[in-house]
């Protein structure tokens, strides 16, 4: 299950706030570039998705650092009649240089689609900036079987034409995994990536080999060794250990 060497995709760490953040919060940011070591920095990808009010407070904060800033979210448009939305190219233009779309919270929340979810990471690519496209079952789901079912239509119906292994990372994020401590075997996790592996090499050819591929649901800085040694997980995505310095950091340091 361990990596093998012949393959060398850099691996990202991903923290998603959520509508977690004050201004205040900027003490956290400062605190985890200070803690980042040049080969932290130089053997990953390291992303933070604050809530977008705090982009602009800290673009300055990570300038020249090895973190950049993501957003959680966006719309299709670029911009237009859309009471409380934020388009791409606002996101891009306070900081982000990432977006996650598809996010569980968002599909359950929000009723988005794999369509809806498709457009946005359409529209995040079209303004050159990099998508995380989460996909993941719910507990029902996974009772009955159909996780790999459910993994392969959201992947075949989410994916934008434009995806390639430069602009796209996928996140499998099990939804009843998220916030509640519970994660699923390292064998599940294996076998999940692997088959969103074959996916995207059956959709992107040997671009597919190069993807990263995210686990997401109740990262720890207890569990981020032994889930990111896993020969298809390319990296975290960390939703409520992201929000502090300390333990975001050591999820860094534990990645593979
Ligand atoms: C998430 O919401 O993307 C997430 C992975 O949350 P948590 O790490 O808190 O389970």
């Amino acid at each position: 299950m361990t990596k093998p060497k012949s393959i060398n995709r850099r691996p990202v760490i991903v923290g998603n706030w959520k509508m977690n953040g004050l201004a205040r919060s900027k003490s956290e940011i400062i605190a985890l570039v200070k803690r980042l070591q040049k080969e932290q920095a130089r053997r990953f990808d390291i992303v933070i998705c604050p809530p977008a009010t705090l982009l602009h407070l800290f673009k300055p904060l990570v300038q020249g650092t090895p973190v950049n800033l993501g957003a959680q979210d966006c719309h299709f448009k670029p911009s237009g009649a859309y009471t409380g939305d934020l388009g791409a190219p606002m996101l891009k233009d306070a900081g982000a240089k990432w977006i996650i779309v598809g996010h569980s919270e968002r599909r359950t929340d929000h009723g988005e689609t794999d369509e809806v979810v498709e457009a946005k990471a359409a529209a995040v690519l079209s303004d050159g900036l990099r998508v995380i496209i989460c996909v993941g079952e719910t507990e029902a789901e996974r009772i009955q079987g159909k996780t790999l079912r459910i993994i392969g239509s959201q992947l075949k119906q989410s994916l934008p034409a434009a995806a390639s292994s430069k602009n796209t990372v996928i996140a499998y994020e099990p939804i009843w995994a998220i916030g509640t401590g519970r994660t699923p075997t390292l064998d599940d996790i294996n076998d999940v990536h692997r088959f969103i592996r074959r996916n995207l090499v059956d959709k992107l050819d040997g671009d597919g080999h190069k993807v990263r591929i995210l686990y997401g649901g109740s990262v720890k800085p207890q569990n981020a060794l032994e889930i990111t040694s896993i020969a298809d997980v390319d990296g975290a995505l960390v939703g409520g250990a992201s929000l502090k310095a300390t333990d975001f950091w050591q999820i860094i340091k534990a990645g593979r």
